[in-house]
């Protein structure tokens, strides 16, 4: 690091200041150390500019502490020659310009391609407010400033006091000297105060930016645009029931919210609430569960994301048979888990082989993830395919938990049935079954956030914690819904008929599906979506590269909307929901078999 302290610099000469320049003087010693003292380690590549050049010092030190270059304004002549001078001698010139020019004027003629600057030094001559802010103003205006640079300026103060700068938006005061007869202030750009420009100062961890935002998300977000553009689109990305939610759960809100104040509830869920769900889940499973073993969150997502956090430790494995719901490895990421993935086939029914699923395991499985029906396939696990992996996973990896994903259990079809794992298991693995469960689904209750898991104590309790911590109890009215869901008498009539529903647009999805060419499709078990084998139509021969462009133009050019395969872990496949009416249905499907034949 090279300081200009004196007339000399490693044995070279350097020239005094020319005498006689109005306002030029020798920058202070201690003006200087505060300036890099705060800067430090910021100065090293950064891009200088210096408005008010003068005797050059503090660019020269900000230079031979590793800035990448300096622009050097300076009106005098003299000034300026002697500079370039003193840049000459200190082998700095391959780095440093010197313009004349008066900066203001220079700054308003418009950006130089040397700009944006990281740090810009004003310290002009007898400067006032008036000299400042205009400069500030056209940094500013003119985009002259890095997000993030530093202006440094010296004033002078005016008989002791200091008058105040009027600093325009964007700039923030971070530190204020004052020194004898000067001031020193050290300003920052802070971008302009927008949400964008916030967000992009915002420091992002690699745990967030780990995590990928949600493709049926996006999808939804571009209908939702073109849609209010004037098209009419044909959304098949839904995963959500179309159907409003029981009238009992209604009616339960609504006497709620009048009845009283709506406090916190436990975190845990309502008391209430909990020995409903665990009546119901000691049906489903045939085990007893206990209140204490029944643990209420915002959403089947948060119980998931609940239980990842409670279970998982960085390093641990998470094995997710692909295709899977879009979340399971990044709740694993989040959790700083690794996502083993196992592949499954549309010939063996999307389902996992006990082969293929011993080969994932490890000692260093944590947890199994089942959604048995699953998002996106529809495929259900029979009583002898969760057999066959319950005795692979007692060999291999006896220490694993199973997070069995029941969200689509009501809703099956064609005589297939859930089976629930913890039944088919034998105990010693049965006891390591978390059940995971809500009503958005089965009630048509997505908005009222409301999941749960049955397990065992000590994770109720570790949740507990995670989930006090994070959202305390769910929200108070959507505990009163779901219990309204699981005990009012009248709501199993009412989800039959929505079943109903289901299962005729399923008939009628598939049977047009079939009129649709080169498409695949396996009679899906549950949920409500058909997962399509598009694989035909994508890859280099294709006119699509793969299922992400196939999706892009079936709803840019055919306003249908419907979900890549990628992101479930499943390229060359689209996933089409049917959670809309009938005749939409028909549409769509025609639409498609139109769209692929143009493309047969
Ligand atoms: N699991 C699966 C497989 C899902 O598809 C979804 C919803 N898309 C959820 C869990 C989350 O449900 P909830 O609305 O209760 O958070």
């Amino acid at each position: 690091m090279q300081r200009i302290e004196a007339g000399s610099l490693r044995g070279r000469r350097l020239l005094p200041l020319p005498a006689g320049v109005p306002g030029l003087r020798p920058t202070g010693a201690r003006v200087r150390g505060a300036i890099f003292d705060r800067l430090q380690d910021e100065v090293r590549g950064a891009r200088v500019l210096d408005l008010f050049a003068g005797s050059g010092a503090l660019s020269i030190e900000a230079l031979s502490r590793g800035a990448a270059g300096a622009t050097m304004l300076e009106l005098d002549a003299r000034v300026a020659r002697h500079l370039r001078h003193q840049l000459e001698v200190l082998s700095l010139a391959s780095r440093a310009q010197v313009v004349r020019a008066d900066a203001l004027a220079w700054l308003r003629a418009g950006r130089g391609n040397a700009a944006p600057y990281d740090l810009v030094l004003v310290d002009p001559p007898f400067a006032l407010p008036h000299v400042f802010e205009p400069i500030a103003q056209a940094l500013v205006d003119g985009d002259w400033l890095a997000e993030g640079a530093w202006i440094v300026c010296e004033r002078e103060r005016v008989r002791g006091t200091t008058t105040t700068v009027a600093w325009p938006a964007g700039l923030v005061l971070e530190r204020v000297r004052d020194y004898g007869q000067a001031r020193l202030e050290l300003l920052r750009r802070r971008g302009d105060f927008s949400p964008e420009a916030h967000a992009m100062q915002a420091p992002i961890s690699t745990r967030a930016a780990r995590i990928k935002p949600s493709a049926t998300l996006a999808v939804l977000a571009r209908a939702g645009e073109l849609r209010a553009a004037g098209h009419r689109i044909l959304n098949f990305s839904a995963g959500e029931p179309d159907f409003a939610p029981p009238s009992a759960v209604t009616r339960a809100v609504t006497e709620a919210a009048q009845a009283g104040p709506i406090h916190y509830a436990p975190v845990p869920g309502t008391p209430a609430l909990r020995d409903a769900v665990a009546k119901h889940l000691s049906e489903v499973h045939g085990r007893r569960f206990e209140r204490a073993e029944i643990f209420v969150s915002c959403g089947a997502k948060h119980s998931l994301v609940n239980l990842f956090l409670a279970m998982c430790n960085p390093g641990d494995e998470v094995v997710i048979p692909a295709p899977y719901w879009v979340s399971y490895p990044d709740m694993a990421g989040l959790a700083e888990a690794t996502p083993v993935i196992v592949p499954t086939t549309r010939q063996d029914g999307w389902r996992m082989k006990p082969e293929a699923l011993e080969a994932a395991l490890s000692e260093r499985t944590t947890i199994i993830v089942l959604n048995s029906p699953s998002n996106p396939t529809g495929a259900g696990y029979r009583e002898e395919d969760l057999v066959a992996l319950g005795e692979v996973i007692l060999a291999k990896a006896p220490q694993a938990f199973i997070l069995s994903d029941d969200i689509y259990r009501e809703l099956c079809y064609d005589g297939f049935r859930y089976v629930s794992p913890i039944r088919a298991f034998p105990p010693e693995l049965a006891a390591r079954v978390v059940a995971v469960d809500g009503v958005s689904k089965t009630y048509a209750m997505t908005g009222y956030r409301i999941g749960y898991f049955a397990g065992p104590k000590e994770l109720v309790a570790a949740a507990q914690i995670i989930q006090g911590q994070m959202t305390s109890g769910p929200a108070t009215l959507s505990l009163h819904a779901a219990l309204a869901a699981l005990t009012d008498p009248s709501v199993p009539a009412e989800v039959a008929a929505m079943k109903e529903a289901f299962t005729r647009r399923r008939t009628l999805v598939l049977d047009g599906l079939r009129q649709v060419p080169g498409v695949e499709v396996l009679p899906p078990n549950g949920a409500f979506y058909v997962f399509i084998d598009a694989s035909r139509y994508t890859g280099p021969k294709a006119r699509h590269a793969d299922d992400v462009a196939l999706a892009k133009w079936l709803l840019e050019d055919k306003q249908v909307a419907i979900v890549p395969g990628t992101p479930f872990g499943a390229p060359g496949h689209l996933r089409m929901s049917y959670a809309t009416d009938d005749a939409s249905l028909a549409e769509g499907i025609a639409r498609l078999a139109d769209a692929f034949g143009s493309l047969a």
